[in-house]
């Protein structure tokens, strides 16, 4: 009999879990995952599949197929038992549970979209956080502009179906509007020539600036380019509730509208809130630098859901893709017998595209913008997704987009 490996069970597929999944040594290691997605999602080019830039299987891969001898249950674990060593989980199909137990347990939840508890935004606004939003998001534009074109619609009524409300001035909010700008010009403006003059994008922001987390020079320069853009970028808007065809904010304004994406930033999941584990005021577990949770000697957790209690990293794919590399790498060499280097976090820069093929870049020395920008995007995504299926297929998508422009199908 070969002698018992460690049961490592490992929550989640996200950027953390999965990176962690690619470099165990599972010859050391009876790795299971539980995850209510079956998996992994490459969120960086999500906004491009809201209008059809890219397609939705292109940027997916599923878990099984990322590594031979690992095991995987489509459920959400819903508590932990960390003196017994179990976790209680929910499958994703009906409301059986089931309880699974491990040697070492690996959380990488990931966050929520944030609603900051204001009323509607759950109800009648739309995230952009997994693929069913993207896929909703289509959805809701195209419904948007065939409503629009039916006959008899008074001009008020099409002006706020076809009024485009982005909530949130980050990365996310920036690139879904730069997209839906794309949308509008290179398509739905040759199919839909009548209704042009009555398409508007308003991103609203609460703060003072969008895009903060960049350097200063080129959130402005993005400013100025979704304005050129002819996207109402207004800031000082706090929204103070969402409404089915409006937004309202703390001013007293209503703005009719016939989709809002809410992108406002992240908050804990409920398993990260819930369990009893140490957390830091955002709700985020707390780790040591070897992201072992305080107290808990065989509880992991990484990524957006982890926070270092002696480094405050951002909640960013490269953070979350490089702890998961990182408690694989420290694994396999305890495994080994041997001691493990300390987590070092290394920053390769920030990038956003702006639509209109423009994009900006931080890098450590480099702060760039524009149309070879755009290209770098474009270059280093490409590189970055994590299968050559899924680079082939990206690659296909721009193609085909380039060559035929987006589907306007409503399915
Ligand atoms: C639209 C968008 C664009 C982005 N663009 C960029 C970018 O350009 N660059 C960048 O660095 N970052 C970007 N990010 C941020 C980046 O996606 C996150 O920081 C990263 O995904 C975090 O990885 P994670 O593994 O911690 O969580 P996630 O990738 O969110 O994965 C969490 C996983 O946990 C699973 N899960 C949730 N609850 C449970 C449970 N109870 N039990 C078991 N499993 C559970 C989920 O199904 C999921 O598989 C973007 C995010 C979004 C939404």
């Amino acid at each position: 009999m070969p002698p018992a490996r460690p049961k490592l069970l490992i929550l989640g597929t996200g950027f953390a879990s999965f990176s962690l999944v690619k470099t165990i040594d599972v010859d050391r290691y009876e790795v299971i995952i539980v995850s209510p997605r079956n998996h992994f999602l490459f969120t960086p080019l999500l906004p491009s599949t809201t209008v059809g830039t890219i397609e939705f299987r292109s940027i997916i891969e599923p878990i099984r197929t990322a590594r031979r001898g690992i095991r995987y249950h489509q459920a959400a674990c819903i508590s932990l038992d960390t003196d017994a060593k179990t976790i209680e989980c929910q499958s994703a199909f009906d409301s059986q549970r089931f309880t699974l137990a491990y040697d070492l347990l690996v959380i990488g939840v990931g966050s929520l979209s944030n609603t900051f508890n204001i009323p509607g935004v759950e109800a009648h606004a739309l995230f952009l956080k997994e693929l069913a939003d993207a896929r909703a998001i289509r959805s809701r534009i195209s419904d948007c502009f065939e409503q629009a074109s039916q006959p008899g619609l008074a001009h008020p009524n099409i002006e706020a179906l076809l009024h485009f409300v982005v909530v949130g001035g980050g990365p996310t909010g920036v690139e879904f509007s730069g997209e839906m700008h794309d949308f509008v010009a290179e398509d739905l403006s040759k199919w839909f020539p009548d209704l042009l003059p009555f398409v508007r994008i308003t991103l609203l922001e609460a703060s003072g600036a969008i895009l903060t987390s960049f350097d200063e020079r080129l959130s402005q320069y993005a400013l100025r380019h979704l304005k050129r853009a002819r996207i109402q970028v207004r800031t000082h808007s706090f929204v103070k509730e969402v409404q089915p065809g409006r937004v309202l904010l703390s001013t007293g304004e209503e703005i009719p509208c016939g989709l809002v994406v809410w992108s406002t930033g992240i908050g804990p999941t409920a398993l990260a809130k819930s369990a009893a584990l140490p957390r830091d005021d955002r709700g985020r577990l707390l780790t040591d630098a070897t992201f072992r949770v305080h107290g808990h000697e065989t509880v992991y957790a990484i990524g957006d859901c982890a926070r270092v209690e002696s480094e405050n990293l951002a909640a960013t794919a490269q953070v979350a893709q490089q702890s998961g590399e990182y408690v694989a790498r420290r694994l396999n060499q305890l495994a080994r017998g041997r001691e493990p280097k300390a987590f070092t976090y290394h920053h390769r820069g920030m990038l956003a595209y702006l639509g209109g093929n423009r994009a900006i870049a931080d890098l450590q020395n480099v702060k760039a913008r524009g149309f070879t920008t755009w290209l770098l995007w474009r270059s280093v995504y490409l590189t970055k997704l994590v299968s050559l299926k899924n680079k082939i297929l990206v690659l296909g998508d721009w193609l085909q987009t380039l060559l035929f422009g987006r589907d306007i199908s409503r399915f």
